[in-house]
């Protein structure tokens, strides 16, 4: 029977992405890490909340948000994504649904008018969601929403507005699971893995353990064949593969998207997968 599996861009096997929440002056540190390996972030901010121009940590502030100008300036960042975090963090499912609409339309605006991009992503503060908040930020034209429930695997996400990482970074099976993703090949039958690492900058200073950031992003530097993504490019490479459309018999491919896609095929299990692109707006026929 004819397979075909996700590979991502460059017919690369694994993919990472990681988000980062608050808008906190730690994220500086992590981003000068990300420049090191070429890692990519996406980093969820309150729009409502940034910190006053003139202000100063106290010595003993763990969380201190960053000034509109310092945030202007520093997500502008080809390694990074800006996506929404509600404009005053709230607790989206303590809210009518017209408050919750007005706080992400809010929360959007703010962010597009700073960016001078399109935003529509989400993380949920406090990780709090449920079905009415997901139908609000649909509506708000949001696309996918990271929750904060670890899976602990490689798995791609199939419900955007339900995105459950792979892990947070204090998650005490991180280093196993890094070294399982860089270390291990993914299996012929497999599509290809995605780790999705999450977490607050600030919890490093808190918790004394930027070692734990630096040594997952020195093991993932190591590894060969792993695309680094935002979030939202994750969403939109997946969004465009789901897109193929196949002949009866799976052997004509067409890719009607914007974005060229890669497949794996595994025709018999005697013979070799094969690792194809299918170039943006065109067809491909399988021999
Ligand atoms: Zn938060």
């Amino acid at each position: 029977m004819f397979k075909m599996l996700v590979a991502f861009p460059g017919g690369k096997d694994k993919a990472l992405t990681m988000s980062y929440d608050d808008g906190v002056d730690t994220d500086m540190r992590l981003i000068e890490w990300m420049e090191k390996v070429g890692a990519k972030c996406t980093f969820n901010l309150n729009s409502g909340l940034f910190a006053a121009e003139t202000a100063v940590r106290a010595e003993d502030q763990v969380h201190f948000r960053l000034p509109k100008s310092r945030v202007a300036t520093l997500y502008r960042h080809p390694l990074c994504e800006v996506a929404t975090h509600g404009s005053i963090h709230p607790f989206y499912h303590k809210l009518p649904t017209s408050s919750i609409l007005c706080d992400i339309l809010d929360d959007r605006r703010a962010l597009e008018e700073l960016f001078g991009r399109i935003i529509r992503g989400h993380a949920y503060p406090y990780g709090a969601f449920n079905d009415t908040v997901i139908e609000a930020l649909q509506q708000a034209g949001i696309v996918y929403a990271r929750t904060t429930r670890a899976h602990r695997s490689f798995i791609l996400p199939q419900d955007w507005l339900r995105w459950d990482p792979t892990c947070h970074h204090n998650n005490p099976q991180l280093p196993e699971l890094t070294e399982r993703f860089v270390t291990q090949k993914v299996g012929r039958d497999e599509d290809g893995w995605l780790f999705y690492l999450w977490g607050h900058t600030y919890e490093f200073r808190k918790d004394n353990n930027w070692n734990i950031m630096k040594t997952f992003l020195e093991t993932v530097s190591q590894g060969k064949d792993i695309w680094f993504a935002t979030n939202i490019e994750v969403y939109e490479y997946l969004t465009a593969w789901r897109s193929l459309v196949t002949s009866a018999d799976g052997r004509i491919l067409y890719n009607p998207t914007a974005t060229d896609v890669w497949i794996k095929t595994c025709e018999r299990s005697s013979k070799p997968t094969e690792t194809i692109k299918i170039p943006a707006g065109e067809a491909v026929s399988l021999g």
